[in-house]
This record gives C-alpha cells, structure tokens and sequence, in this order.
C-alpha cells in the first residue's frame, strides 16, 4: 500500500497531485495536508472520479511540530513530500524523524527573516535521519531536481569527469501582465534579488545582482538575454561531481520584468524588513505578493514554452567533449492537461516521481542526500514517462 502525505496546495503541489492521481498504478492513497484545507478539498473534488487513488486531506500548520507529528502517527503515510515554502523544510524533517516518515522536498531551507538559502541546515540532519533509518531526498524539483539528475546522468553514461557545468532555465512565457512572477512571489523576488554567484576552482564567486548578462539561442525558443544568478544546486553538484572546475546558473529575464523590479527595489517594496503601517507591523515584500497576480492565475493566460537544461563540458577517454541535455515544455499544453502554468508542472511532475523512487526503494538509503547521488537512470526515464521527455545535443553552442 503506497501512501504519501503532500504538504502544501499551491502551484507546484496541485501539479504533483495530479500526477500522482495519474500514477494510480504505484499510488494508493494520497493525504493532502496544507494550511488552507478549503483548497485541499476543492482539488479533492476535482480530481475524485478522474482516478483510483484514494485522497484525503487535512488542515495542518506544517511549523507545528507536534501538530504536524500527530497528523503522521494518524494517516501513516510512507513518505512526506515537501511541497509548502522553504520556511517549513526544517520543521517537517523534525516531524518525519519523530514519525519515521522519508522525506522529499523541492528547496532548500530558507530562515524567513534573511533571504540566504544553504544547504548547511539540513545537512546537519544526516546522522539523525541515519540512525532513524528512514531517506530524505533533497531538491526533487526542476532546478534543483531534473538538473542535478541530468550532470549525475551526464557523468554516468558520457564522461569520466565533467569540468564545466552551465545549467540554463529559459522561460519564454508570456502571461500579458506587466509583473508577475510564475512561482510564489516572495520566494522568486528574494531569489532574484540577492546577489548572484558561481563555482570556479574551488570557492564561490560573488556578483551583484544581475551583473553578468549572456544571451542564448535557446532550442525551440531562440534568442534570450539571460542573468547569471546563485542557484542552490551549484552547492551541492561542487561537491558531488568529481574534477568539477567550474559550475554556472542563468536565468532568462525580460527587460520589462528587471525594469519592474528595480522600481519596486528602489520604492523599498522589497524588502523583508519589517515596517509600521497603520499601527500595525508589515513586511513589505509580503504586501507586495498581496497585490500581485496569484501564479496559480496565470495557467490560462501563458503562451509560450520553457526550456531548461545543462551544458556539460568534460573529458571521455582522454579527449575533450560537450554535451547539452535540456527539456522543453508548453504552457499552454500544461495547463490543457493539468490545469496548471510550466514552471509549475516542470516542478510537480520531478517532485511526484521523486516520492515514487523513495517509496519504491530504488532511492532508499537512510541518511540525508541531494538528487545526485542517487543513481539517476529510473527518474530519466520516468521523466519521458510522466511529461517531461529530455533531449541530448552533442554539439551545442557554448555560453561564453
Ligand atoms: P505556493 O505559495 O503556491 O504554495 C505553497 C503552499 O504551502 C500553499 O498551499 C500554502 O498554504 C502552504 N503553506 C505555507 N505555509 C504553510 C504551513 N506553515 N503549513 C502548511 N502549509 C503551508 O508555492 P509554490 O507551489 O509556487 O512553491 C512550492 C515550493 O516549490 C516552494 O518551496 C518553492 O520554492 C518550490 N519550487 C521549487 C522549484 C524547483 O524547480 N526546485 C521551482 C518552483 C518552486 P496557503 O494555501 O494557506 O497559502
């Protein structure tokens, strides 16, 4: 009996709910435990009848330790998948090492009051989730998740070792607002607002925000300006990838987004910096995600495809070598079959097949472990599988 507690029920879980209401060959039962449980039960509604798997959902502060260990002593499911905000990750490990539940997430933990994401915090949980013999995967989602599987896929089966990793998320959507951002608001606008940073022999490199721009001919996009960004998979592929040299993270922008985000920085409204309005105390970055478009809107409205993918530059017997794997994904065709905008989807559907390889046993091992020191085979195929099928380039062009 295959049963898994999601956490969460915004974008990114709504996705992997469905999908795993798809998957109703390896999953019994799914528990969707969030803090808003109207919008459990709306997705509940929708999806009964469409499937064989068994939902049920629940109402839980996932930063309420006991509260949350209760509602797993409860429902018994086999495995937790993280799919709230990063805030909540060290809280829900707390629980699932109490219930002795596996663990799954997409992001790594992020303190609410300092926009820093590391993996530090939940490294430190390796001994415990050791000694209670249950696996915690971490970065189960696109990037990080798909990309980390591709240099681990890359390394297995092309090279004997890669030196220069440059993973490239190109969103080509247009959603025809003026601002908006494809995932929860806060969490984008800290990670595009903070300084950018890469690998390079050993040590990070910092850069101001936005400071190193390349433009990409993407596959089925063309051409975009593209900003190289700290992104958290770098810190762990340093790590996990033998002779890495160097190892790079860009993401697409729009002039009209930077624009737009400048202004908001230069207002102020940006920041996470508690301020006094009205008597009452608010955080700017917060009101500004009140007044936003909710991601979750912008299914029906983006036109246009993602493409996400690694250029891997390394050695094969001796000889130097290049090698590019990518996905490409619509959004329009997305939201057709799921409801749901790409950027979510290329996040939802990683983070169901993620669950399923821990669940299954294939990716079992207790300890704590970022998605590249698994062996990546199953999860490439289940992702052509599941909607997210990967294209190889052994002659791609380089970004300078
Ligand atoms: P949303 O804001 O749409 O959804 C978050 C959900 O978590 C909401 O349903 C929210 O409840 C719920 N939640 C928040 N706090 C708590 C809490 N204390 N207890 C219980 N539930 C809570 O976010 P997204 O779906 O856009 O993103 C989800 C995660 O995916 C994030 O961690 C994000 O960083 C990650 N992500 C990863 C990517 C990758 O490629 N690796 C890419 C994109 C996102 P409520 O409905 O009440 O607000």
């Amino acid at each position: 009996m295959n049963k898994l507690m999601i956490i969460g029920c915004g974008g990114v879980a709504s996705v992997a709910i469905h999908k795993c209401c798809q998957n109703s060959e390896f999953f019994d039962e799914i528990c969707i435990a969030s803090r808003t449980k109207s919008k459990c039960d709306a997705l509940k509604e929708k999806l009964e009848g469409t499937t064989s798997v068994k939902i049920t959902t629940a109402q839980v502060d996932a930063d309420n330790v006991p509260e949350l260990v209760a509602l797993l002593k409860k429902e018994q499911p086999q495995a937790v998948l993280n799919l709230a905000l990063p805030y909540q990750d060290l809280h829900i490990m707390d629980a699932c090492l109490e219930a002795k539940v596996h663990y799954i997430d997409t992001a790594n933990y992020e303190p609410e009051d300092t926009a820093k994401f590391e993996y530090k915090w939940q490294w430190d949980y390796r001994e415990r989730f050791e000694k209670a013999g249950i696996t915690a995967l971490l970065g189960s989602g696109f990037d990080p998740g798909v990309t980390s599987v591709f240099s681990a896929y890359a390394l297995k089966h092309y090279f004997d070792e890669i030196n220069y990793i440059d993973i490239l998320d190109c969103n080509a959507g247009d959603h025809g607002y003026p601002f908006a951002t494809n995932f929860n608001p806060e969490i984008n606008i800290r990670e595009v607002s903070a300084k950018g940073s890469y690998w390079e022999d050993g040590h990070w490199v910092e850069t101001e925000p936005m400071e190193i721009k390349r433009v990409y001919n993407f596959p089925e996009i063309g051409e975009k300006d593209m900003y190289l960004l700290h992104h958290e998979e770098i810190e762990s592929l340093a790590l996990n990838i033998p002779g890495i040299k160097r190892i790079r993270f860009f993401m697409t922008f729009g002039q009209s987004y930077l624009t737009h985000l400048k202004c908001l920085e230069d207002v102020g409204m940006t920041s996470i910096e508690p301020i006094m309005y009205e008597g009452k105390e608010i955080i700017p970055l917060q009101f500004l995600k009140a007044v936003l478009p909710d991601p979750s809107s912008l299914g029906p409205r983006t036109k246009g495809k993602t493409n996400i993918g690694c250029i891997f530059i390394g050695k094969k017997d001796g000889v130097e070598k290049k090698l590019y794997i990518y996905n490409t994904c619509d959004h329009q065709e997305c939201y057709k079959e799921v409801g749901s905008q790409a950027v979510a989807y290329t996040t939802g559907v990683p983070a169901m097949i993620g669950a399923m390889m821990v669940m299954s046993g294939k990716w079992q091992k207790p300890g704590v472990y970022n998605i590249e020191e698994f062996d990546p085979d199953p999860f490439m195929d289940a992702l052509n599988q599941w909607g997210l099928p990967w294209k190889i380039s052994e002659n791609p062009d380089l970004v300078e």
